[in-house]
Parts: structure tokens; C-alpha cells; sequence
């Protein structure tokens, strides 16, 4: 995998959006390339704010729900 598809594969997985297959290429990928490493943890960041911000304002269910997908997702 080069890097501008890692990027995109991030994006999917800050919105919960990967399957397994895309998540595995993602990890692997990561663990490789230092670079798109502090990339996610910097784009796992700003969206979490973003998404705080927005929760204070108005917290529709599916907002709701795609952070505690996010949260898993950070955890693992
Ligand atoms: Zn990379």
C-alpha cells in the first residue's frame, strides 16, 4: 500500500467506515511508515474535537453512535 491510499483507508477508519480486509492493510501500513502514523493520531484528534464541538450544539443518535464506533476503534 503506498501512502495517499493509507490516507484515504484513515479517513474511512475515523468513521468507522473499514472492513477487516482494509483495516489489516491499514495496521500493516502504520507500522511501516512512521509518517502516516503521526498522521492518523493527529487526524484521530482533530475529528474528535470536531465531533465534541458539534455534540454540545446537537447530539442526533447517528452522531452518537459513530463516536462510540470511533471510541472502539481507538481503543483497540
Ligand atoms: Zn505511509
Amino acid at each position: 500500500m503506498n501512502c495517499s491510499k493509507a490516507k484515504v483507508l484513515m479517513s474511512a477508519a475515523i468513521d468507522g467506515e473499514l472492513n477487516l480486509k482494509e483495516e489489516f492493510e491499514l495496521t500493516r501500513h502504520l507500522d511501516e511508515c512512521p509518517e502516516c502514523r503521526s498522521y492518523f493520531q493527529d487526524a484521530k484528534k482533530t475529528k474528535i474535537i470536531i465531533r465534541e464541538r458539534i455534540v454540545r450544539v446537537k447530539a442526533p443518535q447517528n452522531l452518537v453512535e459513530s463516536i462510540v464506533r470511533m471510541t472502539n476503534i481507538t481503543a483497540t
